[in-house]
């Protein structure tokens, strides 16, 4: 198989979708690999190194599409790219299909097969391409929190930890998964007095027993969360209904309760955001305020930490990405397993069952 991948384009992403020892992988098991040239420089590995690993390097991105029946990327297509996409061609990358119409028709209309890396869930139930991603942006939801709290960014001048005789910031965290937990992980070391919110009993059981005791786990349900956002200096977006749009759990009247000079962290914006005032946002224009409430909505936080992020997505993409490449696209529609699951749109068709709902089509 021809394995493309091309440099991405969206604004402030600085990851590429696969290592020099991922080529290596691939060109060993006989396919050959494109990859367009400067595609790794945003995370530091420079194009000789993907020569050595055995890759033959692209002049553009549309030679890369052009040539390659698979192409690994790390965001969804940029509406640059959608032409450059053929009929058959398959695309293993991030989708969030939900959040936006206008992909979708995209990729209706292109006759591609997608396979979504937020989709493909393992046998054990979950969601392995997603979890390297949110364990960055969880951790990184705390250290932009930290930023945007103090004065100069128009936060309340809070430090997250208080000193000796004042009290540490108030952290509510809306859902506690992969990105929740992590954050929390992060702001119980900065000494914040932290509050995680959550729907799922069991989890909320399992993170009362692993978290330190700065971590205090609450139900998610209305009251609770307004309570939570009154007594909030940092509140961080972090539902996620896999496939759907995220449930809007802070409403924009809710935003007068909420202290001047707080800041939200919606993480979740990527599937539409859990804060109804929530828009996306890029790492060069990253905030906007709203009845005082400082938003930060970075819809690809990861980027900005491009070379942890690539190493931590890899790690985790390639044994799919080899898979594939190994069984082919039919293979992995027709079987049932990760790769079935991975599939949001094949032939023109949507076969997300959420990805559906979202827009009210047929699956
Ligand atoms: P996850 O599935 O691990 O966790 C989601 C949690 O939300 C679950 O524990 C679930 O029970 C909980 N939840 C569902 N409904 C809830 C409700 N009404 N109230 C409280 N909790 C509720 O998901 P994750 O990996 O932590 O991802 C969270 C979101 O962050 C996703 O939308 C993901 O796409 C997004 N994300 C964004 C970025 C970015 O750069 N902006 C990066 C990574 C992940």
């Amino acid at each position: 198989m021809i394995i493309g991948v091309p440099k991405e384009v969206k604004s402030d992403e600085y990851r590429v979708s696969m290592l020099p020892v991922g080529v290596e992988e691939l060109v060993s098991r006989g396919h050959r690999v494109i990859v367009e040239s400067s595609a790794g420089l945003g995370s530091g590995l420079p194009d000789h190194e993907y020569l050595r690993a055995g890759a033959e390097l692209a002049a553009s991105g549309a030679d890369v599409f052009g040539q390659a029946d698979l192409i690994v990327k790390v965001k969804e297509p940029q509406p640059e790219e959608y032409a450059m996409i053929r009929p058959g061609q398959l695309l293993f990358t991030y989708f969030h299909l939900a959040a936006s119409g206008g992909l979708t028709d995209a990729m209706i209309d292109s006759g591609a097969t997608c396979f979504a890396y937020e989709t493909l869930r393992d046998a054990k139930g979950r969601l392995p391409l997603l979890t390297p991603m949110s364990e960055v942006a969880g951790r990184m939801s705390i250290q932009q929190g930290a930023k945007y709290l103090e004065r100069p960014q128009m936060g309340r001048g809070i430090l997250l930890g208080g000193v000796p005789g004042v009290p540490p910031a108030h952290i509510t965290i809306l859902g506690g998964g992969i990105v929740g937990s992590n954050a929390a992980k992060i702001a119980a070391g900065f000494q914040a007095d932290v509050a995680i919110l959550d729907v799922d009993l069991d989890r909320l059981r399992y993170l009362d027993d692993i978290m330190p005791a700065n971590v205090n786990t609450l139900y998610s349900d209305r009251h609770t969360i307004l309570e939570q956002i009154q007594r909030a200096d940092l509140v961080i977006g972090s539902v996620l209904i896999p496939g759907a749009k995220a449930p809007q759990l802070v409403r924009k009247e809710d935003l007068k309760l909420m202290k001047p000079g707080s800041v939200v962290i919606d993480v979740a914006v990527d599937q539409g955001g859990c804060i109804e005032t929530s828009h996306p946002t890029t790492h060069s224009n990253p905030t906007y305020i709203i009845d005082e409430v400082v938003h930060y909505c970075v819809a690809n936080m990861p980027g900005a930490v491009g070379r942890t992020s690539t190493f931590a997505l890899c790690n985790a993409t390639m044994p799919w990405v080899i898979r594939l490449a190994e069984i082919g696209g039919q293979a992995a529609i027709d079987a049932a397993g990760p790769l079935r699951e991975a599939v949001n749109v094949h032939q023109g068709r949507i076969t997300n069952q959420a990805v559906a709902n979202a827009f009210h089509l047929p699956c």
